[in-house]
């Protein structure tokens, strides 16, 4: 079984005891890690901190050098990184609608690129005969990661990427159930980056809380649930560090009466199923309407019934397990409870024997708000499909929700269904598709999904502080 060392102030650093990290597929070991501890997030620290001045005082050009460095790093070992992928997510190479590990590398190489393009120039905004104004976006210091395990490859790099690039020192915590796609990628980036510009260690919620309220950080972005999001800002406010927080969703989708159902099936099932569901902004709540509501539902069921679950790493496998045993345990817990409520399971519901955390997806019918499965996020390969008449008690029921992430509307009309989509509370929203996002636009949420966003120059801005210089010419 191969190890993966954290990486500290350029080092490779293994702990006495490791500890195995699971294949999803089939529920046993196939690599180990380190123990990280509270200590580790003091040396990665105090690295970070001494690696900073020197990082900071490079040109705006040689850390876009860089980045574009660590991008060839990831397409030079893009079939180690997949494979890596695969082994510790679950989610296959290739997969359904093509959203597998090989999607997620190429991704992250997306992100990376087109992040390492972005400038933030000094703005002037008065210069006549009284003053010079001037506002410069500064670096912050070092900037505390933490991701989750449903991407953790790309979250990495929409996490690293702009705080480099704006001049920052990283010290980062991939998700304890997945910490070894990441580490590879730090051990890449550790011939490229100078010692302790980027310091990769790992560990659970404990080692998370010492990096959040950690007094020589000085801002956290964090990417999670909504719970641990709420603790991270409680554990920041020490020392008042700046925060992005990407958090949980509970993203609906409205369908209009006017859709091909034969056409939009497809699309609605690729949105709510890839990676098993287990996307934040995956369509997680089915609003559709009475006269087309019989056909969408049989025309998803009959996708479902042909997906074929299994190992990612082979071929033929369109969907994989859920990543871990606690997620498939909400999948079932709300399932039991759609169940008990009366709800009709048009498709899937039912494990087959074996090991590995695979769930089929399944389709969830006879169902309205109130119950768990539509109010809480599933995170899961299970979808409620709603039925409404009315579109105005359709968006008013799709707002009615503490998280504001994504949300979408589908028609035909493209004219009525844009009119129609501003009124969705979240931070992105769609017509005829959904979680939908690039590089530079940005991505955020309302409500309890979110404080700020990534992407583009609004997120670059986030690694920032902003200084104003006034020249004054009196
Ligand atoms: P999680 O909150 O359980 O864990 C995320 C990370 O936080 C892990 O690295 C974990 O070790 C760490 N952590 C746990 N407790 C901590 C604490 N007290 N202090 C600091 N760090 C701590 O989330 P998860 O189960 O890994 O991910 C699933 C959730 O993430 C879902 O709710 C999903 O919607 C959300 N998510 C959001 C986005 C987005 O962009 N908005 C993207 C992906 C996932």
């Amino acid at each position: 079984m191969i190890n993966f060392p954290m990486i500290i102030n350029g080092q490779n650093v293994m702990t006495q005891d490791t500890v195995g990290v699971i294949n999803p597929a089939t529920g046993e070991p196939f690599a180990q890690v380190p123990v990280g501890t509270a200590q580790h997030v003091d040396d990665a620290v105090a690295a970070a901190r001494s690696a900073f001045p020197a990082w900071s005082a490079l040109s705006h050009a040689e850390r876009k050098a860089k980045l574009q460095e660590l991008n060839a790093a990831l397409e030079s070992n893009m079939p180690e990184l997949m494979s890596l992928l695969t082994q510790e997510t679950g989610k296959p190479m290739g997969g359904f609608g093509g959203v597998g590990s090989g999607f997620e590398v190429g991704g992250s190489m997306a992100w990376m690129a087109v992040t390492s393009e972005i400038e933030l120039p000094v703005e002037v905004i008065q210069d006549d005969e009284v003053a010079r104004v001037e506002v410069h976006h500064k670096p912050i210091g070092v900037v505390g990661s933490i991701t989750p395990w449903n991407w953790p490859l790309l979250i990495a790099v929409w996490h690293y990427a702009p705080a480099l690039l704006a001049g920052n020192t990283v010290v980062a915590k991939p998700s304890e159930y997945t910490p070894v796609t990441t580490l590879r990628f730090a051990e890449l980036a550790n011939e490229i980056l100078p010692a302790g510009v980027l310091n990769v260690i790992v560990g659970g919620g404990d080692v998370g809380a010492a990096i959040a309220e950690h007094d020589d950080i000085n801002k956290i972005v964090f990417t999670g649930s909504s719970p641990t999001g709420r603790s991270i800002m409680q554990a920041a406010s020490g020392n008042l560090k700046r925060l992005t927080l990407e958090l949980g969703g509970n993203d609906a989708g409205i369908v209009l009466p006017d859709v091909d159902p034969k056409e939009v099936a497809p699309k609605l099932f690729g949105v709510c199923f890839h990676n098993n569901g287990q996307t934040c902004q995956a369509l997680k709540r089915l609003y559709v309407h009475e006269d087309v509501y019989d056909e969408v539902c049989a025309e998803m069921a009959a996708i479902a019934n042909a997906i074929k679950n299994g190992n990612g790493m082979e071929e033929e496998t369109d969907l994989g397990p859920l990543q871990n045993e606690k997620q498939l345990n909400i999948v079932r817990e709300l399932a039991a409870n759609a169940r008990s409520a009366g709800a009709t399971f048009l498709t899937g519901g039912e494990e087959k024997e074996g090991p590995g955390y695979f769930y089929p997806p399944t389709i969830v019918t006879n169902i309205s708000d109130g119950t768990r499965l539509v109010d809480e996020e599933q995170f899961g390969p299970i979808v409620p499909v709603i039925k409404y008449s009315d579109i105005d008690d359709a968006i008013r029921r799709a707002n009615n929700s503490s998280a504001g992430l994504g949300g979408s509307i589908w028609s035909s009309d493209l004219e009525k269904a844009t009119a129609l989509v501003g009124r969705l509370e979240s931070g992105s929203v769609w017509v005829n598709t959904h979680a939908d996002i690039q590089p530079n636009a940005p991505m955020g949420g309302m409500k309890q999904s979110g404080v700020g966003c990534e992407f583009g120059h609004w997120g670059m801005a986030e690694n920032t502080d902003i200084q104003t210089i006034k020249i004054n010419k009196g």
